[in-house]
């Protein structure tokens, strides 16, 4: 499951280029049965698994520098683009992210740990390995060095404007009888600058008017 999508594209490059690396754990090869087993039924009953406190316990322990342990789950906040620039702007920024499965994971692994649980959205996946590549992709996007372009190719973005993006045209400047905003074509960086501006304000109302209220 790992690198998978994350051996692609910029974030894969950063990676070739040693801007960031990662191990990956199996929990499994911490079964303390031959089976690798490593969950079991809840107590108090009720459908589904949850993974061993004892086993994880155990896989957290072999990790040497563990950094801020994240636990991967609904139950946390929901990440979003502030939080992004803030895991990628730690000073240490070594994480050990814990991917769920079954039902999720013993209560007690993440009291005695102090984890952070984290979530991606308001929806149930089968397992956090998804979780954890959407949270490396869009921390290491924003490292230093990682996008060409310079810092502006990540601040121009939505949710870093203060709202969403305006709409986004490239050659050829007519396709199938469609034009491209004359505006754009003008050369003049004024009236662009305010003609991507009130675009933006007008998307961002409509679609997403929480986020001008949190402003
Ligand atoms: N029983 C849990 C869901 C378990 S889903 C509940 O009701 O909250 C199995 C695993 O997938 C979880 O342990 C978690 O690691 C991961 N996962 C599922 N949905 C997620 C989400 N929205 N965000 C982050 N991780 C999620």
């Amino acid at each position: 499951m790992f690198p998978s999508t994350l051996g692609g594209g910029v974030v894969g490059r950063a990676l070739n280029r040693g801007i960031w690396s990662y191990d990956v754990i199996n929990i499994r090869d911490f079964a303390h049965d031959n089976y690798g087993s490593v969950d079991d039924e809840q107590f108090g009953g009720g459908a589904g698994q949850v993974m061993r406190a004892d086993v994880l316990g155990d896989v957290l322990d072999s990790i040497k520098k563990r950094g801020k342990i994240i636990y991967f789950s609904p139950r946390g906040p929901t990440l979003n683009q502030k939080m992004v620039r803030e895991f990628a702007a730690a000073p240490d920024s070594t994480y050990t992210l814990l991917c769920g499965r079954y039902e999720g994971i013993d209560q007690r692994i993440i009291d005695e740990y102090d984890i952070m649980e984290l979530s991606i959205g308001d929806y149930i996946l089968s397992g956090g390995e998804i979780a954890a590549q959407v949270f490396v992709d869009s921390v290491v996007r924003v490292m230093d060095n990682v996008l060409g372009g310079g810092a502006d190719a990540t601040l121009n973005e939505s949710f870093e404007i203060g709202g969403l993006e305006w709409p986004l045209y490239t050659r050829p400047s007519v396709w199938r009888g469609r034009k491209v905003p004359e505006v754009l074509l003008s050369g003049h960086h004024g009236n662009i600058e305010r003609w991507r501006k009130q675009q933006s304000d007008e998307i961002t109302k409509e679609r997403r008017p929480d986020l001008i209220k949190e402003k």
